[in-house]
């Protein structure tokens, strides 16, 4: 996946409005009139403080929310129920700690009706790619934080999604592992055999924003909102100045 081109839209927000209700019963309007669209080719990272409604932003495109208004289009159709084309990684990884690192793998293609003998191989080839050969059958508790996320990034891999999306899958690793990773998944994701056609990552870091992403939205807080979109591609002293970047950095 190594073009930054303009591919073809893989899912579209229009003008989306995500409301909750509040501890005291109170309206909370978390994302209002959100407008985005991802691309085929691309890296796009959506940038924004703790609280503006990045993991609600995700779970819509994933499909797991219903907006409060607007629509969520993919592939040219309204999204109905889950996505079909969406992988997640979550930041506090998600594993079931009740199965071993092949079986959590496995289990979105079980999921999926995959039969025992190809879910097994497909799974093997995952967990190798992401550096955990020889680890099928440790159980998630005896791993480092770095090798579960390993096995967050294998379960969603495995599924060959159109879109990965990545919730902050960084933040709960410390410095260094963190970056072996990131510079790991680069390295995935550039290769030409890599399967998934876009990547969306949220993220409050604004250097990881930079350094993984061609394009970065940046989400205002209460309520929610795209307020800058940022080209990476440009040279980078002018991005740092505009606005919405600034607003996030002060
Ligand atoms: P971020 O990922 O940017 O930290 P979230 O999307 O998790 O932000 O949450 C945005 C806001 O929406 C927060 O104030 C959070 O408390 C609220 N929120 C998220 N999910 C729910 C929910 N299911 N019910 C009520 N409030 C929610
Ligand atoms: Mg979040």
């Amino acid at each position: 996946m190594t073009s930054v081109t303009t591919g073809e839209t893989l899912i579209e927000l229009r003008a989306i409005d995500m409301s909750f209700t509040g501890a005291s019963g109170e309206p909370l309007t978390v994302l209002d009139r959100v407008n985005l669209r991802l691309r085929e080719g691309e890296i796009v990272a959506l940038l924004g403080r703790s609280g503006s409604g990045k993991s609600t932003l995700l779970r819509l495109i994933a499909g797991l929310l219903a907006p409060t208004s607007g629509q969520v289009i993919y592939r040219d159709r309204p999204l109905r129920g889950t996505n079909p084309g969406a992988a997640l990684v979550f930041q506090s990884f998600a594993l079931m700690p009740w199965l071993s690192v092949q079986d959590n793998v496995e289990l979105g293609l079980a999921a999926r009706g995959v039969a025992p003998a190809l879910r097994r191989r497909r799974a093997l080839e995952a967990i190798d790619r992401i550096g955990l050969d020889g680890f099928e059958s440790a159980y998630p508790k005896e791993l480092s934080g770095g090798m579960r996320q390993r096995v967050g990034f294998a379960r969603a891999l495995v599924l060959e999604p159109d879109l990965l999306l990545m919730d902050e899958p960084f933040s709960a690793l410390d410095v260094l592992t963190a970056e072996n990773l990131r510079t790991e998944l680069v390295n995935l994701w550039s290769a030409k055999d890599f399967p998934t056609k876009c990547v969306c990552i949220v993220t409050h870091n604004i250097e990881e924003a930079v350094q993984l992403a061609d394009r970065v939205l940046v989400l205002s807080s209460n309520p929610g909102r795209i307020i800058a979109e940022v080209d990476v591609a440009q040279p980078r002293p002018r991005n740092r100045r505009a606005p919405g970047f600034q607003a996030l950095v002060d």
